[in-house]
């Protein structure tokens, strides 16, 4: 089903013990669109993106995908409703090549069925197309790198591409820019751009030059509720968001 909103949390909360990490957020993530979710450390920005890639389950709300309530669904079937997350290389596979690592999501999502059904040359396939999935992030020349040897710009680009494995319509990227020297941000920047293209993409990102660069939309969360919603200029210029970065 296409409609207007590929992503939407309603009245979504979570509460650890007596506290409310994210309480009553009513999230839509426009088709087609680049949604920021922004906010200062503590915000409930990682608890709301567990909570809707149902990493974390909600204690209120639900969750909407392409339309379809996914509240239910458990995490490992949320990537065949066309959800995916970028997730740390950095953390999980070190050891195996960067052509590993994508051949690796390759079979974990879609790719499955397809070794299942076609034994012969499958192989093959998956080679062809996890290095077009390199080549995608420009990692061409690093597909036979360990994934603990790459840059620190590289390992997140790999990420993308793992991401990119499962062919998502929706893809959530958190803080892809994290921890990343000035020279690594413009291209990671760009990479997301160009990803981006024909998909809708949710993003956790505290550089606010990328988050401005990027995004259509954008969401600010301070202490687990939605502070405003607009575009860039809009929510920079918001007292409440300027307070609110400033500690105040
Ligand atoms: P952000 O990503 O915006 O920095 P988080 O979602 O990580 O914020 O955290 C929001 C709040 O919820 C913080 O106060 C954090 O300490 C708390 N929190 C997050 N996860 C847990 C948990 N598993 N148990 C208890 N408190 C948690």
């Amino acid at each position: 089903m296409t409609t207007e909103y590929a992503l939407e949390a309603r009245g979504l909360g979570r509460k650890f013990g007596a506290f409310w990490a994210v309480k009553d957020v009513d999230l839509k993530v426009r088709r087609g669109s680049i949604h920021a979710m922004i906010g200062p450390n503590g915000a409930g920005k990682t608890t709301c993106f567990n909570l809707l890639t149902k990493t974390l389950q909600p204690s209120t709300g639900s969750i909407i995908l392409n339309g379809e309530d996914i509240s239910r669904l458990r995490t490992s079937d949320v990537a065949t409703q066309g959800m995916a997350r970028s997730f740390q290389i950095s953390a999980t596979f070190t050891q195996m090549t960067a052509l590993e690592n994508v051949r690796v999501a390759l079979q974990a999502g879609k790719g499955t069925a397809y070794r299942f059904w076609r034994p012969l040359g499958s192989i093959a396939h998956l080679n062809t197309r996890a290095m077009e999935l390199l080549e995608n992030v420009g990692l061409q020349d690093s597909a036979g790198v360990a994934a603990s040897d790459l840059s620190y710009g590289k390992k997140r680009a790999l990420e993308i591409a793992t991401t990119l494995a499962l062919d998502p319509q929706v893809m959530l990227l958190d803080e892809p820019t994290a921890g990343m020297g000035h020279e690594d941000i413009e291209p990671i920047t760009e990479l997301i751009r160009k990803v981006s293209v024909g998909r809708t993409v949710l993003i956790v990102e505290h550089n606010l030059s990328v988050v401005s660069s990027l995004s259509d939309r954008i969401t600010v969360l301070q202490a687990g509720q939605i502070l405003t919603e607009g575009n860039y200029a809009e929510v920079s210029s918001d007292e409440r968001v300027i307070a609110a970065y400033m500690g105040g």
